[in-house]
């Protein structure tokens, strides 16, 4: 059966190229074309042999996941609907600011954690994606916006990248799949392949402690952790996973984490959820609770989507709570909300999923509650 080599980190492609009989430095040949140059084909590759290419090209292939839908929002954020088979799609958004491009990627076809506020949640959980298709929307992305800019004619960015920040901050958790998000990460900053600064690579969690600790031996990136309660009892409640691995837990992991990251803080982030978690006082607790951990605060509004159940907190609301954080000596930021005129924002990202686990069944049947006699 043919491969796919956007699936090989560059232990596996030099693995690969022994088992061909070939020098190992043909493996970064590959890298620079397959990554670097966006090339699929292998007859486009001449530094590469000719019969080599051939061999190659009967036993491998090159292929990102299909796209199946493109939305552009009126502030240039772009979400692209990929096809990863049998029903299933993921979303990629591409945020573009002035000095810098962020791409937006996914880890898992839905998510099997049950927070009660995000919209992936609810479509429930069907596999966890591949290296491939975790890679594949970075290579989607370049291919696809640098084909557009020579459309336009538009100049590159100072660095001539295209995306210059990759956030794991799609669909799903990116450390329940561990080993393909590591994978995916160690191409990303590979010089060979994307080579992107550690610390513009950002890794997004729940809080989920043990893998925390693998990831700082494994891959350390930079790391954002969606907090988004000041006490247990809230977290439990919005962020289930925290009945598992408590505040106290996840802020001592977030410290031993800080020991080998490439930045010297941890980003929290802080979902503002009207009335459940955007009080003054939650903002004092909040104060407290983090006393002890390095970090800045990024607060989002609440984006909506169908039946959520939540509403963003107002304006004011928010504007009170990131000053007592400020006063109290804490580096605050209320994201800017892009895309959402796509549905493209934190937390809307639905993708298309056959879900597995039923959830969505389960919550319809759930309600309303009826006897049978
Ligand atoms: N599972 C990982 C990666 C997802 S990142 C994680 O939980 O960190 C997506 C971010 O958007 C997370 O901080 C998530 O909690 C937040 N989010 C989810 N739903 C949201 C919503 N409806 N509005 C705003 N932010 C939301």
């Amino acid at each position: 059966m043919s491969v796919n080599l956007l699936d090989f980190d560059a232990e596996h492609m030099a693995e690969l190229m022994v088992r061909y009989g070939e020098k190992p430095f043909r493996a970064k040949q590959l890298m620079k074309w397959i990554h670097q140059r966006g090339v699929a084909d292998f007859e486009q590759m001449t530094d590469i042999a000719k019969n080599f290419r051939t061999r190659l090209a009967g036993d491998a292939h090159v292929k990102a996941p299909d796209m199946l839908a493109e939305h552009v929002a009126t502030d240039g954020t772009t979400k692209w609907l990929l096809d990863v088979g049998v029903g299933n799609g993921i979303e990629t958004v591409f945020i573009p600011e002035d000095d810098r491009g962020t791409l937006c990627v996914s880890s898992q076809v839905g998510c099997a954690l049950e927070c009660s506020f995000c919209s992936t949640a609810r479509q429930g959980f069907n596999r966890n994606l591949s290296v491939g298709e975790i890679i594949g929307q970075l290579w989607w992305a370049n291919t696809r916006l640098s084909a557009e800019q020579a459309r336009l004619g538009t100049p590159a960015n100072e660095d001539g990248r295209i995306v210059s920040n990759v956030v794991m901050m799609g669909m799903g958790e990116p450390l329940a799949n561990f080993d393909n998000v590591v994978a995916a990460l160690r191409l990303m900053l590979d010089d060979n392949a994307y080579g992107l600064s550690r610390r513009r690579v950002t890794l997004s969690t729940s809080g989920l402690v043990p893998a925390m600790d693998r990831l700082r031996d494994a891959c350390p990136v930079a790391l954002a952790v969606s907090l988004h309660a000041p006490n247990d009892e809230i977290r439990d409640h919005i962020v289930p996973i925290n009945k598992k691995y408590p505040l106290r837990e996840l802020l001592a992991a977030c410290n031993r984490y800080l020991d080998k990251a490439p930045r010297d803080f941890i980003t929290f982030e802080y979902v503002m959820l009207e009335g459940v978690n955007d009080l003054p006082e939650h903002a004092r607790q909040l104060a407290a609770l983090l006393r002890e951990v390095p970090c800045k605060l990024n607060l989002i509004p609440f984006n909506p989507f169908p039946n959520s159940g939540y509403n963003r907190s107002s304006r004011d609301a928010i504007l009170a709570f990131r000053d007592i954080l400020i006063e109290s000596g804490y580096i605050v930021t209320v994201r800017k909300t892009r895309g959402d005129d796509i549905d493209a924002a934190c937390g809307q990202l639905a993708g298309q999923v056959k879900d597995r686990t039923r959830r969505t069944q389960r919550a319809n049947d759930a309600q309303p509650i009826t006897f049978r006699s």
